[in-house]
Protein backbone atom coordinates (compact mmCIF):
# COMPACT_ATOMS: atom_id res chain seq x y z
CA UNK A 1 0.00 0.00 0.00
CA UNK A 2 1.25 3.68 -0.75
CA UNK A 3 2.12 5.60 2.11
CA UNK A 4 -1.45 6.58 2.71
CA UNK A 5 -4.02 5.62 4.78
CA UNK A 6 -6.93 3.32 3.77
CA UNK A 7 -9.34 5.82 2.00
CA UNK A 8 -12.77 5.24 0.52
CA UNK A 9 -12.93 5.67 -2.89
CA UNK A 10 -15.60 6.16 -5.40
CA UNK A 11 -14.69 5.57 -8.86
CA UNK A 12 -18.02 6.52 -11.44
CA UNK A 13 -17.88 4.92 -14.68
CA UNK A 14 -15.85 2.33 -12.83
CA UNK A 15 -17.06 -0.94 -14.65
CA UNK A 16 -15.73 0.32 -17.86
CA UNK A 17 -12.26 0.26 -19.82
CA UNK A 18 -10.16 2.08 -17.44
CA UNK A 19 -12.72 2.07 -14.77
CA UNK A 20 -12.39 -1.54 -14.29
CA UNK A 21 -8.44 -1.39 -14.31
CA UNK A 22 -9.03 1.68 -11.72
CA UNK A 23 -10.83 -0.02 -8.80
CA UNK A 24 -8.58 -2.99 -9.37
CA UNK A 25 -5.33 -0.94 -8.88
CA UNK A 26 -6.92 1.07 -5.94
CA UNK A 27 -8.35 -2.33 -4.25
CA UNK A 28 -5.22 -3.73 -4.75
CA UNK A 29 -3.30 -0.71 -3.03
CA UNK A 30 -6.18 -1.73 0.41
CA UNK A 31 -8.14 0.93 -0.36
CA UNK A 32 -12.06 0.54 -0.21
CA UNK A 33 -14.07 0.77 -3.22
CA UNK A 34 -17.49 2.40 -4.31
CA UNK A 35 -18.20 1.20 -8.33
CA UNK A 36 -20.97 3.44 -10.10
CA UNK A 37 -22.15 2.56 -12.92
CA UNK A 38 -25.36 2.59 -15.03
CA UNK A 39 -23.96 -0.31 -16.95
CA UNK A 40 -24.31 1.44 -20.87
CA UNK A 41 -21.09 0.62 -21.65
CA UNK A 42 -19.31 -1.02 -19.23
CA UNK A 43 -20.77 -4.28 -17.93
CA UNK A 44 -20.74 -6.38 -14.82
CA UNK A 45 -18.33 -9.28 -15.81
CA UNK A 46 -15.39 -5.99 -15.85
CA UNK A 47 -15.94 -6.29 -12.20
CA UNK A 48 -16.84 -9.38 -11.68
CA UNK A 49 -13.13 -11.25 -10.74
CA UNK A 50 -13.64 -8.23 -7.36
CA UNK A 51 -17.20 -9.03 -5.73
CA UNK A 52 -15.71 -11.43 -3.51
CA UNK A 53 -13.26 -8.49 -2.31
CA UNK A 54 -14.98 -7.50 0.91
CA UNK A 55 -13.52 -3.64 0.59
CA UNK A 56 -15.17 -3.49 -3.32
CA UNK A 57 -19.13 -2.85 -3.60
CA UNK A 58 -20.52 -2.05 -7.03
CA UNK A 59 -24.00 0.14 -7.76
CA UNK A 60 -25.87 0.74 -10.59
CA UNK A 61 -26.92 4.26 -10.43
CA UNK A 62 -26.80 7.25 -13.38
CA UNK A 63 -24.63 9.85 -12.56
CA UNK A 64 -27.33 12.52 -14.18
CA UNK A 65 -28.80 11.79 -10.85
CA UNK A 66 -27.69 13.14 -7.17
CA UNK A 67 -25.77 10.62 -5.43
CA UNK A 68 -25.13 10.50 -1.67
CA UNK A 69 -22.50 8.76 0.01
CA UNK A 70 -19.67 9.56 2.35
CA UNK A 71 -16.03 9.34 0.36
CA UNK A 72 -12.81 10.58 0.54
CA UNK A 73 -11.71 10.51 -3.30
CA UNK A 74 -13.46 10.92 -6.23
CA UNK A 75 -12.54 9.62 -9.69
CA UNK A 76 -15.49 10.57 -12.23
CA UNK A 77 -15.15 8.45 -15.20
CA UNK A 78 -18.35 7.94 -16.42
CA UNK A 79 -19.12 8.67 -20.23
CA UNK A 80 -19.00 6.90 -22.98
CA UNK A 81 -15.59 7.15 -24.63
CA UNK A 82 -15.84 5.62 -28.65
CA UNK A 83 -17.24 7.85 -30.99
CA UNK A 84 -19.92 5.05 -32.08
CA UNK A 85 -21.27 4.80 -28.68
CA UNK A 86 -20.74 8.69 -27.52
CA UNK A 87 -23.04 9.66 -30.53
CA UNK A 88 -25.48 6.86 -30.42
CA UNK A 89 -27.37 9.52 -27.51
CA UNK A 90 -25.99 12.98 -27.86
CA UNK A 91 -28.24 14.30 -25.41
CA UNK A 92 -27.72 11.69 -22.86
CA UNK A 93 -23.59 12.17 -23.37
CA UNK A 94 -23.96 16.11 -22.64
CA UNK A 95 -26.27 15.28 -19.38
CA UNK A 96 -23.65 12.93 -18.46
CA UNK A 97 -20.80 15.07 -18.51
CA UNK A 98 -22.00 18.07 -17.23
CA UNK A 99 -24.82 16.82 -15.27
CA UNK A 100 -22.50 14.30 -13.93
CA UNK A 101 -19.66 17.02 -13.02
CA UNK A 102 -22.35 18.64 -11.57
CA UNK A 103 -23.36 15.70 -9.16
CA UNK A 104 -19.90 14.55 -8.58
CA UNK A 105 -18.91 18.10 -7.76
CA UNK A 106 -21.39 18.95 -5.26
CA UNK A 107 -20.84 15.73 -4.06
CA UNK A 108 -17.29 16.38 -3.08
CA UNK A 109 -18.01 19.73 -1.81
CA UNK A 110 -20.01 18.73 0.40
CA UNK A 111 -18.05 15.60 1.81
CA UNK A 112 -15.07 17.75 1.08
CA UNK A 113 -13.76 15.10 -0.87
CA UNK A 114 -10.76 14.97 -3.60
CA UNK A 115 -12.15 15.02 -7.43
CA UNK A 116 -10.80 13.71 -10.45
CA UNK A 117 -12.10 14.81 -13.56
CA UNK A 118 -11.18 12.16 -16.60
CA UNK A 119 -11.02 14.58 -19.49
CA UNK A 120 -9.28 13.89 -22.85
CA UNK A 121 -7.63 15.29 -25.53
CA UNK A 122 -10.91 16.25 -27.25
CA UNK A 123 -10.87 19.54 -25.63
CA UNK A 124 -8.51 20.25 -28.14
CA UNK A 125 -10.76 19.23 -30.76
CA UNK A 126 -8.82 18.88 -34.54
CA UNK A 127 -6.07 20.70 -33.50
CA UNK A 128 -4.22 23.42 -35.25
CA UNK A 129 -0.80 23.38 -32.78
CA UNK A 130 1.20 20.24 -32.93
CA UNK A 131 1.99 18.55 -30.44
CA UNK A 132 -0.67 19.81 -28.09
CA UNK A 133 0.06 21.35 -24.80
CA UNK A 134 -2.30 22.34 -21.87
CA UNK A 135 -2.17 25.95 -22.53
CA UNK A 136 -3.64 25.28 -25.92
CA UNK A 137 -7.61 26.51 -26.02
CA UNK A 138 -8.52 23.92 -28.79
CA UNK A 139 -10.22 24.27 -32.40
CA UNK A 140 -13.62 22.56 -31.35
CA UNK A 141 -16.71 22.40 -33.35
CA UNK A 142 -19.97 23.44 -31.08
CA UNK A 143 -21.94 21.66 -33.48
CA UNK A 144 -21.00 18.74 -35.03
CA UNK A 145 -21.46 15.21 -34.30
CA UNK A 146 -18.36 14.97 -31.66
CA UNK A 147 -19.52 18.27 -30.45
CA UNK A 148 -22.17 16.50 -27.16
CA UNK A 149 -18.29 14.94 -26.49
CA UNK A 150 -16.25 17.85 -26.83
CA UNK A 151 -18.28 20.33 -25.61
CA UNK A 152 -19.34 18.16 -23.05
CA UNK A 153 -16.06 17.18 -21.45
CA UNK A 154 -14.99 20.79 -21.88
CA UNK A 155 -18.28 22.29 -20.09
CA UNK A 156 -16.85 19.29 -17.17
CA UNK A 157 -13.42 20.99 -17.51
CA UNK A 158 -15.30 24.62 -16.22
CA UNK A 159 -17.24 23.72 -13.60
CA UNK A 160 -14.07 21.56 -11.83
CA UNK A 161 -12.09 24.79 -11.78
CA UNK A 162 -14.96 27.33 -10.72
CA UNK A 163 -16.22 24.73 -7.94
CA UNK A 164 -12.01 25.11 -7.23
CA UNK A 165 -11.81 28.77 -7.11
CA UNK A 166 -15.36 29.31 -5.78
CA UNK A 167 -15.41 26.38 -3.69
CA UNK A 168 -11.61 25.92 -2.95
CA UNK A 169 -12.62 22.05 -3.97
CA UNK A 170 -8.97 19.98 -4.25
CA UNK A 171 -9.36 19.21 -8.04
CA UNK A 172 -7.26 16.99 -10.46
CA UNK A 173 -8.20 17.11 -14.08
CA UNK A 174 -6.48 15.17 -16.84
CA UNK A 175 -6.20 15.11 -20.29
CA UNK A 176 -6.39 11.21 -21.32
CA UNK A 177 -4.78 11.12 -24.91
CA UNK A 178 -5.97 7.38 -26.60
CA UNK A 179 -5.61 4.74 -24.69
CA UNK A 180 -5.81 0.69 -25.21
CA UNK A 181 -5.66 -2.56 -23.63
CA UNK A 182 -7.82 -5.59 -22.43
CA UNK A 183 -11.68 -4.87 -21.74
CA UNK A 184 -12.16 -2.57 -23.75
CA UNK A 185 -15.24 -3.14 -25.75
CA UNK A 186 -15.17 -5.43 -28.35
CA UNK A 187 -17.95 -3.28 -30.63
CA UNK A 188 -16.72 -0.34 -29.05
CA UNK A 189 -15.67 0.96 -32.71
CA UNK A 190 -12.66 2.32 -31.22
CA UNK A 191 -9.99 1.76 -33.61
CA UNK A 192 -7.46 -0.73 -31.69
CA UNK A 193 -10.42 -2.90 -30.80
CA UNK A 194 -11.90 -2.56 -34.04
CA UNK A 195 -8.75 -3.60 -36.19
CA UNK A 196 -7.70 -6.41 -33.50
CA UNK A 197 -11.43 -7.84 -33.81
CA UNK A 198 -11.23 -7.74 -37.11
CA UNK A 199 -7.67 -8.96 -37.87
CA UNK A 200 -8.64 -12.12 -35.05
CA UNK A 201 -11.71 -13.15 -37.51
CA UNK A 202 -9.66 -12.81 -40.63
CA UNK A 203 -12.28 -10.03 -41.57
CA UNK A 204 -11.64 -6.83 -43.88
CA UNK A 205 -9.61 -3.92 -41.86
CA UNK A 206 -11.92 -0.79 -41.98
CA UNK A 207 -9.26 2.44 -42.43
CA UNK A 208 -11.17 5.62 -42.74
CA UNK A 209 -9.77 7.77 -45.09
CA UNK A 210 -6.49 7.63 -46.50
CA UNK A 211 -4.95 6.33 -43.25
CA UNK A 212 -2.66 8.80 -42.94
CA UNK A 213 -4.05 10.34 -39.79
CA UNK A 214 -1.84 9.88 -36.61
CA UNK A 215 -2.82 8.95 -32.97
CA UNK A 216 -0.68 8.07 -30.29
CA UNK A 217 -1.28 5.00 -28.09
CA UNK A 218 -1.16 4.68 -24.52
CA UNK A 219 -1.55 1.00 -22.32
CA UNK A 220 -3.99 1.29 -19.82
CA UNK A 221 -1.10 0.15 -17.20
CA UNK A 222 0.48 3.56 -17.46
CA UNK A 223 -2.85 5.60 -17.73
CA UNK A 224 -3.79 3.98 -14.16
CA UNK A 225 -0.78 4.85 -13.00
CA UNK A 226 -1.08 8.23 -14.50
CA UNK A 227 -4.22 8.68 -12.39
CA UNK A 228 -3.03 7.29 -9.39
CA UNK A 229 0.11 10.06 -9.51
CA UNK A 230 -2.38 12.80 -10.29
CA UNK A 231 -4.70 11.89 -7.91
CA UNK A 232 -1.55 11.78 -4.61
CA UNK A 233 0.33 14.83 -6.21
CA UNK A 234 0.33 18.19 -3.82
CA UNK A 235 -3.00 19.81 -3.63
CA UNK A 236 -1.92 23.17 -5.56
CA UNK A 237 -1.73 21.12 -8.50
CA UNK A 238 -4.46 20.79 -10.23
CA UNK A 239 -4.30 20.31 -13.99
CA UNK A 240 -5.25 20.03 -16.44
CA UNK A 241 -2.54 17.86 -17.16
CA UNK A 242 -2.30 15.54 -20.58
CA UNK A 243 -1.49 11.87 -20.11
CA UNK A 244 -0.67 9.87 -23.21
CA UNK A 245 1.81 8.17 -24.87
CA UNK A 246 3.59 10.52 -27.14
CA UNK A 247 4.81 8.07 -29.65
CA UNK A 248 3.01 8.87 -32.98
CA UNK A 249 1.42 6.45 -35.30
CA UNK A 250 -0.84 6.63 -38.57
CA UNK A 251 -3.50 4.75 -38.44
CA UNK A 252 -2.02 2.61 -41.76
CA UNK A 253 0.90 1.73 -39.56
CA UNK A 254 -1.18 0.42 -36.92
CA UNK A 255 -2.89 -1.67 -39.17
CA UNK A 256 -0.43 -2.84 -40.56
CA UNK A 257 1.26 -3.63 -37.37
CA UNK A 258 -1.88 -5.63 -36.28
CA UNK A 259 -1.86 -8.13 -39.05
CA UNK A 260 1.40 -8.93 -38.13
CA UNK A 261 1.26 -9.48 -34.89
CA UNK A 262 -1.67 -11.49 -35.20
CA UNK A 263 -0.84 -13.38 -38.22
CA UNK A 264 -3.75 -12.78 -39.90
CA UNK A 265 -4.98 -13.29 -43.54
CA UNK A 266 -6.95 -9.52 -43.51
CA UNK A 267 -6.90 -7.15 -46.10
CA UNK A 268 -7.46 -3.51 -45.81
CA UNK A 269 -10.80 -1.65 -46.82
CA UNK A 270 -10.44 1.98 -47.40
CA UNK A 271 -13.71 3.86 -45.95
CA UNK A 272 -14.79 7.46 -45.84
CA UNK A 273 -13.42 9.20 -42.91
CA UNK A 274 -15.92 10.12 -40.74
CA UNK A 275 -16.75 14.02 -40.00
CA UNK A 276 -14.71 16.15 -37.92
CA UNK A 277 -12.25 13.14 -37.50
CA UNK A 278 -8.44 14.85 -36.31
CA UNK A 279 -5.85 14.42 -39.01
CA UNK A 280 -3.40 14.58 -36.04
CA UNK A 281 -2.98 13.94 -32.31
CA UNK A 282 0.03 14.08 -30.16
CA UNK A 283 0.07 14.50 -26.13
CA UNK A 284 2.97 16.92 -24.96
CA UNK A 285 3.48 15.37 -21.56
CA UNK A 286 6.65 17.50 -20.54
CA UNK A 287 4.02 18.95 -17.25
CA UNK A 288 3.04 14.94 -16.51
CA UNK A 289 6.81 14.50 -16.66
CA UNK A 290 8.17 17.31 -14.29
CA UNK A 291 4.63 17.39 -12.07
CA UNK A 292 3.88 14.39 -11.52
CA UNK A 293 7.75 11.93 -12.36
CA UNK A 294 5.04 10.33 -15.06
CA UNK A 295 5.56 8.96 -18.46
CA UNK A 296 4.50 6.02 -20.54
CA UNK A 297 6.63 3.01 -20.03
CA UNK A 298 4.85 0.62 -22.60
CA UNK A 299 5.81 0.39 -26.17
CA UNK A 300 2.77 -0.62 -28.66
CA UNK A 301 3.87 -4.09 -29.63
CA UNK A 302 4.07 -5.22 -25.92
CA UNK A 303 0.55 -3.94 -25.03
CA UNK A 304 -0.76 -5.09 -29.04
CA UNK A 305 0.47 -8.66 -28.21
CA UNK A 306 -1.54 -8.66 -24.27
CA UNK A 307 -4.69 -6.85 -25.84
CA UNK A 308 -4.95 -9.33 -28.95
CA UNK A 309 -4.28 -12.22 -26.20
CA UNK A 310 -7.41 -10.76 -24.23
CA UNK A 311 -9.35 -10.53 -27.33
CA UNK A 312 -8.35 -13.99 -28.48
CA UNK A 313 -9.49 -15.11 -24.71
CA UNK A 314 -12.75 -13.69 -24.82
CA UNK A 315 -13.47 -15.30 -28.09
CA UNK A 316 -12.65 -18.53 -27.11
CA UNK A 317 -14.78 -18.38 -24.09
CA UNK A 318 -17.86 -17.42 -26.39
CA UNK A 319 -17.45 -20.36 -28.95
P1 LIG B 1 -16.01 3.14 -21.24
O1 LIG B 1 -17.14 3.45 -22.13
O2 LIG B 1 -15.47 1.76 -21.23
O3 LIG B 1 -16.36 3.52 -19.73
C1 LIG B 1 -17.29 4.50 -19.36
C2 LIG B 1 -18.13 3.95 -18.23
O4 LIG B 1 -19.08 4.95 -17.83
C3 LIG B 1 -18.96 2.72 -18.67
O5 LIG B 1 -18.83 1.71 -17.71
C4 LIG B 1 -20.39 3.27 -18.74
O6 LIG B 1 -21.36 2.27 -18.53
C5 LIG B 1 -20.35 4.34 -17.68
N1 LIG B 1 -21.38 5.38 -17.85
C6 LIG B 1 -21.72 6.04 -18.98
N2 LIG B 1 -22.70 6.92 -18.72
C7 LIG B 1 -22.96 6.83 -17.39
C8 LIG B 1 -23.89 7.48 -16.52
N3 LIG B 1 -24.74 8.42 -16.97
N4 LIG B 1 -23.91 7.10 -15.22
C9 LIG B 1 -23.08 6.14 -14.74
N5 LIG B 1 -22.18 5.50 -15.53
C10 LIG B 1 -22.13 5.84 -16.83
O7 LIG B 1 -14.86 4.19 -21.57
P2 LIG B 1 -13.37 4.32 -21.02
O8 LIG B 1 -12.48 4.22 -22.18
O9 LIG B 1 -13.17 3.46 -19.85
O10 LIG B 1 -13.38 5.87 -20.58
C11 LIG B 1 -13.47 6.24 -19.21
C12 LIG B 1 -13.37 7.76 -19.12
O11 LIG B 1 -12.12 8.20 -19.66
C13 LIG B 1 -14.47 8.49 -19.90
O12 LIG B 1 -14.88 9.61 -19.14
C14 LIG B 1 -13.77 8.94 -21.16
O13 LIG B 1 -14.33 10.11 -21.67
C15 LIG B 1 -12.34 9.17 -20.66
N6 LIG B 1 -11.38 9.02 -21.76
C16 LIG B 1 -11.04 7.78 -22.25
C17 LIG B 1 -10.15 7.69 -23.31
C18 LIG B 1 -9.72 6.37 -23.87
O14 LIG B 1 -8.93 6.34 -24.82
N7 LIG B 1 -10.14 5.24 -23.36
C19 LIG B 1 -9.62 8.85 -23.89
C20 LIG B 1 -10.01 10.09 -23.38
C21 LIG B 1 -10.88 10.16 -22.31
N1 LIG C 1 -10.46 4.46 -37.40
C1 LIG C 1 -10.27 3.65 -38.50
N2 LIG C 1 -10.93 2.47 -38.56
C2 LIG C 1 -11.74 2.03 -37.57
C3 LIG C 1 -11.93 2.85 -36.42
C4 LIG C 1 -11.28 4.07 -36.38
O1 LIG C 1 -9.54 4.01 -39.43
O2 LIG C 1 -12.30 0.91 -37.69
C5 LIG C 1 -9.74 5.74 -37.33
C6 LIG C 1 -10.61 6.94 -36.98
O3 LIG C 1 -11.18 7.50 -38.13
C7 LIG C 1 -9.59 7.88 -36.34
C8 LIG C 1 -8.62 6.92 -35.65
O4 LIG C 1 -8.81 5.65 -36.26
O5 LIG C 1 -8.89 8.61 -37.32
C9 LIG C 1 -8.83 6.80 -34.15
O6 LIG C 1 -10.21 6.56 -33.96
P1 LIG C 1 -10.83 6.23 -32.53
O7 LIG C 1 -12.30 6.15 -32.70
O8 LIG C 1 -10.13 5.06 -31.94
O9 LIG C 1 -10.44 7.46 -31.61
P2 LIG C 1 -10.45 9.07 -31.80
O10 LIG C 1 -10.88 9.46 -33.18
O11 LIG C 1 -11.37 9.53 -30.75
O12 LIG C 1 -9.02 9.41 -31.57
Amino acid sequence: MRNTDRKRILITGGAGFLGSHLCERLLAEGHDVLCVDNFFTGTKDNVAHLLGNPRFELLRHDVTFPLYVEMDEIYNLACPASPVHYQHDPVQTTKTSVHGAINMLGLAKRVRAKIFQASTSEVYGDPQVHPQRENYWGHVNPIGFRSCYDEGKRCAETLFFDYYRQHRLRIKVARIFNTYGPRMHPNDGRVVSNFIVQALKNEPITVYGDGSQSRSFCYVDDMIDGFIRLMDSPDDFTGPVNLGNPTEFTIEELSKRVIALTGSKSKLVYKPLPSDDPVQRQPDISLARTKLGWESTVALEQGLVKTIAYFEGLFRSVR
